[in-house]
């Protein structure tokens, strides 16, 4: 499992380059290849391939799919493997994007190697599908993915999990980030500031009353966090705007925010709002992964293994899946930290447990 994580990590795949990301499709694909499945790129314009995997094996009954999916993009540069080298201290294995999560597409491998070498009879075909830009909003997979979740039965999400004791992420919350921009009246501040609108104010006005929605013990964020308006002292501002990042738990909280964000009117008299964006991906609701979680935590106690669950606050793919209804289990991947960070690891002796909890949730779905 170490070998092909090291072989994976080596073809540095940023989202954002694509020459970069089909030649570490390529070397995925390829160890997918060396097995009894149908293995095809989905070829792209500017993003990296998606590669998706069928195995139907013979005598399957039902018309059911069980999906297995993750990214193999990562957020980090061509390059980085120098500052950033694939290296084993200890029990755990470093570089860039292993956490985040190239383990997790090592540990389905292995896990299929379980099911194709004890010869498990299966109930479902199982498609896996690993995407190139999960990293930037999924924009060029999100089609593809939401297409096969649709014909599937269960969604099983490899992104990684969450502190040492490997917790499954049962509830992500939805995110977004929307722009507000003030249009306000430029004027001399002292010769005639009575004559002006200023952006700023009316800013600094709107930024005071959203954040009156936030309300952290239902998981509602609005946080602004980045602001720019006006040019210099003596002019009263004419334009001014707020990037404001969304986030929220359940779905009828989000469609709040949206109503409220859309419901924004002038404070100040002549100025004029523009909202740009919004919610870009759903919450994932703990109802839709209820289910997944008993079966995967039985599962596992038979194993010996203990799983826990947790909330997330970030988004991934499987907020797509869910917002379709299609129930989704998230964090099913490696064990480690650092992602998205100089020191992200994985714990080594955890793949292999990791692994069989999913052979085992595959054979049992
Ligand atoms: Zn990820």
């Amino acid at each position: 499992m170490l070998e092909t994580l090291r072989s994976f990590t080596l073809a540095e795949s940023p989202s954002t380059e694509k020459a970069a990301a089909d030649h570490c499709a390529e070397i995925i694909a390829a160890e997918w290849r060396k097995r009894e499945v149908n293995v095809a790129l989905v070829p792209q314009k500017s993003r990296g391939n998606h590669i998706r995997i069928e195995w139907k094996p013979a005598g399957i009954s039902s018309k059911g799919q069980l999906l297995v999916l993750g990214h193999y993009d990562t957020v980090y540069s061509t390059g980085t493997l120098q500052k950033m080298p694939f290296r084993i201290s200890e029990d755990k294995a470093y570089g860039p994007g292993v956490f985040d999560m190239k383990a997790g597409i090592v540990q389905a491998l292995y896990a299929l190697d379980v099911l194709q070498q004890m010869n498990v009879r299966l109930h479902k075909k199982i498609v896996f599908l690993w995407s190139s830009d999960e990293e930037i909003g999924s924009q060029s997979s999100s089609k593809l993915l939401e297409a096969e979740a649709h014909c599937s039965d269960a969604v099983f999400v490899l992104e990684p999990s969450l502190g040492p004791k490997g917790l499954l992420k049962t509830a992500r919350k939805g995110v977004g980030e929307a722009e507000l921009i003030i249009h306000g009246k430029a004027s001399h501040a002292g010769l005639a500031p009575e004559d002006g609108v200023n952006a700023v104010h009316e800013l600094a006005l709107q930024i005071t009353r959203m954040r009156t929605w936030n309300d952290p013990r239902r998981g509602v964020t609005v946080n602004t966090d980045v602001i720019e308006g006006g040019t210099r002292v003596n002019v009263v501002a004419e334009r001014a705007r707020a990037l404001i990042d969304l986030r929220a738990l359940r779905i009828a909280d989000m469609r709040a925010i949206e109503k409220k964000l859309r419901a924004l009117r002038p404070i100040l008299p002549g100025a004029k709002l523009e909202l740009k964006g919004g919610f870009n991906r759903a919450p994932m609701e703990r109802k839709v992964s209820a289910t997944l979680f008993v079966r995967a935590k039985k599962l596992a106690a038979e194993m010996g293994i203990q799983l826990g669950e947790c909330t997330a606050g970030g988004g991934s793919d499987g907020n797509l899946t869910a917002a379709l209804g299609i129930p989704t289990l998230d964090g099913l991947g490696a064990v480690g930290d650092g992602a998205h960070s100089p020191h992200e690891h994985i714990f080594i002796n955890r793949m292999l447990e990791r692994a069989a909890v999913l052979a085992a949730l595959l054979a049992n779905s």
